[in-house]
């Protein structure tokens, strides 16, 4: 690039250092929460990014100060180049360095890929497990893997990933109940649980705030079995903690709805077909895909990136009037 780029900074003087990345809207699983049970609109092939493409879309992220690269999708583990994707991406040179690679995966393909992925240059992993009951996870990811994902998340502790994070979306009538048994499980294996208030973007639409399963009543769930401690300032981190009969264990949640954390939000998001979007909620998407085929040079992605982050809204607006839920599922936007 011809000049040192100025970071990514908003008009609410949000500083980006995070970016998600899908490297695929496919998924071996079909949560409620998240896609339909079939007739999935998958995108076309030739408008996925390729791997050069969104290895370089990245490495402009980072000159421009991104610090963390988060993989996600559909399931980011379905990519057949997935660990050649981590170790290009772990690779890249910021001013600060190189960026953590981290990923969100549903562990099902984690058995046969963590010891690369780890080799690879992956950090983390974040591992969604909604329940530890066969026939509930039979109907909520409408597949019958539990065993698969239980196998996945004994893979990423022996391939040394530290902590080992599993998320869970609280659901009333579905695994409300089972909170306390999760953060056991996460106890009793050395794993960080964390609960995820269900957002409106499933594709259904069937969401509704009054259903939905807040935090005071997930603390209230698990203060009946666990002394509660919260611990310190998050930061820029989506979840807020607690030690769990005063720790060393920690439990989260993440209530993105019942209270928002977009004023400390350092995320932007790359789908699978290389738009970039600057919330999960934006209405609008930058089309860097076409800039790339078109040959743009580096200035001009760092551009994009920019207008992007220009255009970022103070907040999800969820609940707000005129609020109007995002025409892609979570699995086309990347979680
Ligand atoms: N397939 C991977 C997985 O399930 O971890 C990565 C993609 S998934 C879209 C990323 C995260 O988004 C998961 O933790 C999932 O539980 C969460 N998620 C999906 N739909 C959601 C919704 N409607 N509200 C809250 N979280 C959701
Ligand atoms: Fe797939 Fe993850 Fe969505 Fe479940 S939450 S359907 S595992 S992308």
């Amino acid at each position: 690039m011809s000049s040192a780029p100025a970071a990514l900074v908003d008009a609410f003087g949000r500083a980006h250092r995070d970016l998600r990345i899908s490297l695929t809207d496919r998924c071996s699983l079909r949560c409620t929460y998240c896609m339909p049970a079939d007739g999935v609109p998958w995108l076309p092939g030739p408008d996925m990014l390729g791997t050069d493409e969104l290895v370089r879309l990245a490495r402009v992220a980072v000159t421009l100060g991104v610090t963390e690269i988060r993989l996600t999708g559909g399931e980011p583990l379905l990519r057949p180049d997935v660990v050649d994707v981590v170790r290009r991406l772990a690779a890249l040179e910021g001013p600060t360095g190189r960026p953590e690679i981290s990923m969100t995966t549903n562990a099902l393909r984690l058995p046969g890929l963590a010891h690369e992925l780890k080799d690879g240059g992956l950090v983390r992993v974040n591992i969604s497990l909604d329940t530890l009951d066969r026939e509930t996870f039979r109907r909520l990811t409408r597949r019958d893997r539990l065993d698969g994902t239980l196998a996945g998340i004994e893979a990423a502790a022996a391939a040394g990933f530290d902590p080992v994070k599993l998320n869970a979306v609280a659901m009333r009538g579905v695994n409300d109940h089972e909170v306390v048994d999760l953060v056991r499980f996460a106890v009793a294996h050395g794993y960080e649980m964390r609960f995820i208030e269900q957002m409106p973007l499933d594709p259904g639409h069937t969401w509704d705030r009054v259903q939905m399963v807040g935090q005071d009543e997930i603390l209230d769930r698990l203060r009946a079995a666990f002394r509660l401690t919260p611990v310190g300032d998050r930061g820029a981190a989506p979840a807020e903690r607690w030690l769990v009969d005063d720790g060393p264990a920690t439990v989260g949640v993440i209530a993105s709805v019942s209270a928002p954390f977009c004023g400390s939000c350092d995320r932007l998001r790359l789908t699978a077909d290389g738009q970039l979007r600057s919330c999960l909620f934006a209405r609008a998407e930058t089309d860097v895909r076409t800039l790339v085929r078109e040959g743009a040079d580096d200035d001009a992605l760092a551009a994009a990136f920019r207008a992007c982050v220009a255009g970022k809204k103070a907040g999800h607006g969820i609940g707000e009037p005129g609020f109007v839920q995002p025409d892609r599922p979570m699995s086309a936007i990347g979680g």
